[in-house]
């Protein structure tokens, strides 16, 4: 029986796994976290559905459990890949026929970018915390507060040559729609402001959201950058920005910022490329073997990848790519 290493228990591998799994491939999942699920154990609902997070990786853990020709390797993360190895922090060594690499990426650190106080200043929080406050049923102020003035920035992280991260994150344009949303549902009265440089809504029904944020749900939407954030004496902030439509600068006071961090390259990649002969593109993500025909597929025969591992995506296309690394990888043993 050939024996395949999915490398990541996010969505990508999981999905992977279990379609390996159906085709009677022997699969082993590393998962570097003491648990599987990737960062959707972190996201409360999933655009543009609303559907729970937990809910898709429910489905995805139920495929996978009593699996037979399956092993779960939780807390075990991999550093050297080969098509016939793969080598573990710890130093242990797994044999395989084949591997996929669905490593996913690493959520940008805020606090690189000081001016917006990310880590000093109370109610500056990141789109990935206000995830975690949603799925506590906590979103307040540091004081315990309900907030009446929030203002959402978009692009941290991302598009920004000062932070070397050029690539557009692809998914925080619509999250930051999707999270304003659900504030005004928790926070009626509240009004919220999404400061944007230009506003990505790639995928089916993302546009809708859009528009519904206006006109449903009186989110506005201002076209311009946050340039700095500074702590009132009334426990409020105050930004200044620049409304770039009108040229006008503005100054304005909210209880609360959120910073919609991008998707960057995985901090794993590096490695990898120095010890498994893989390659990257100029963003960090790995550079599949060809962006049309073979892009689950990487320039070293049996190693696949699938997933934000390559580029930033979303839920669907990632499940997507699960799907076409296993059928690519089970063709690639059929052909040796
Ligand atoms: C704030 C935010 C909100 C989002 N909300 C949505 C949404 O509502 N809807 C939507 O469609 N998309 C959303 N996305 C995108 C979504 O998170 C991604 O599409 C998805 O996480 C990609 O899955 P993945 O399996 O490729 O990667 P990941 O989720 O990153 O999973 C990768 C897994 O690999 C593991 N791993 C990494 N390196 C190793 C190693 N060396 N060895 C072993 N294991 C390793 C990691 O621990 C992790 O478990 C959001 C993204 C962000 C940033
Ligand atoms: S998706 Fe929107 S917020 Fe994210 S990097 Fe692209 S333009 Fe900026």
């Amino acid at each position: 029986m050939k024996h395949v290493i999915v490398i990541g228990g996010g969505v990508a591998g999981m999905q992977c796994a279990s379609e390996l799994l159906k085709e009677g491939v022997k699969v082993t999942l590393l998962e570097k976290e003491q648990n599987t699920g990737g960062k959707l154990r972190n996201w409360y609902k999933l655009f543009p559905t609303y559907t729970p997070a937990e809910e898709v990786l429910s489905a995805l853990r139920h495929k996978l459990t009593g699996a037979k020709n399956l092993t779960i390797k939780t807390g075990s993360e991999a550093t050297a890949i080969t098509p016939k190895k793969v080598t573990l922090s710890s130093g242990e060594e797994l044999d395989c026929d084949a591997a996929v690499i669905a490593t996913g990426f690493t959520l940008f650190d805020a606090r690189i970018k000081e001016e917006y106080g990310y880590g000093i200043y109370d109610n500056v929080i990141t789109s990935a915390d206000l995830e975690q406050m949603f799925t506590r049923g906590e979103v307040r102020l540091k004081n315990g507060g309900k907030p009446k003035r929030i203002a959402i920035l978009h692009c941290v992280g991302s598009r920004d040559e000062k932070v070397c991260q050029r690539h557009c994150s692809k998914v925080c344009c619509v999250t930051g729609v999707k999270q304003a949303i659900e504030l005004k549902h928790l926070f009626p009265e509240a009004t919220v402001f999404n400061f944007y440089m230009d506003i990505r809504m790639f995928g089916p029904g993302y546009e809708e959201m859009y528009r519904e944020a206006q006109t449903q749900y009186n989110v506005h939407f201002v076209r311009g950058r946050i340039s700095e954030v500074s702590p009132t004496f009334d426990d409020k902030l105050q930004i200044k920005a620049e409304d770039t439509l009108t040229g006008r600068p503005l100054k304005m006071g909210v209880d609360m910022l959120v910073l919609l961090v991008g998707m960057k390259a995985n901090d794993l990649n590096s490695d990898l490329v120095e010890k498994s002969f893989l390659k990257q593109q100029p963003s960090g993500f790995m550079q599949p073997r060809n962006s049309f025909l073979g892009n689950v597929e990487s320039n070293v025969g049996g190693i696949f990848y699938a997933g934000a591992v390559t580029a930033p995506k979303n839920v669907g296309e990632s499940l997507n790519e699960g799907t076409a690394a296993a059928r690519a990888a089970i063709e690639w043993l059929a052909r040796k």
